[in-house]
């Protein structure tokens, strides 16, 4: 997938803030959805590689995973991966091992609906976030 695109994304914001700054970042701390399909040793090394070349090669990554969110389309309703939880049990009930969501979790859409409207047309929020830098 796109964890390198990623990587290169975070080290040159980061770099870009701290030249700014002019302060030495000591760790980056990023929050990832945690229903991404994202591999996440493949952006820790990718994230090593990278930063090596750059203002910030002493700085340490921790990923941080966050609450799913969705946000409904028709009603504006935003809600988590625990508020479906008990419409994808059933899921996991009817596929049991098999289950679609475990190979590909974009299939969401297609097996959820909003708990409040009913409509299964929603976002899932797949956005990676510079949540906080530690100096
Ligand atoms: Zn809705």
């Amino acid at each position: 997938m796109h964890e390198w695109a990623i990587a290169m994304s975070v080290v040159s914001s980061v770099e870009k803030w701290s030249t700014e700054k002019n302060v030495r970042v000591g760790k980056v701390i990023l929050s990832v959805p945690s229903l991404s399909m994202l591999e996440v040793e493949i952006l820790r090394e990718a994230f090593d590689v990278i930063k090596k070349d750059s203002k910030i090669a002493d700085a340490k990554l921790e990923i941080r995973l966050r609450d799913q969110e969705f946000s409904c389309r028709v009603c504006g309703n935003k809600f988590t991966l625990g508020d479906i939880k008990p419409q994808l049990e059933q899921v996991l009930k009817d596929y049991g091992e098999e289950n679609p969501l475990h190979i590909v979790p974009a299939l969401i859409t297609a097996f959820a609906k909003c708990p409040k409207c009913g409509s299964n047309d929603f976002d899932v929020d797949t956005s990676i976030k510079v949540e906080a830098i530690e100096l």
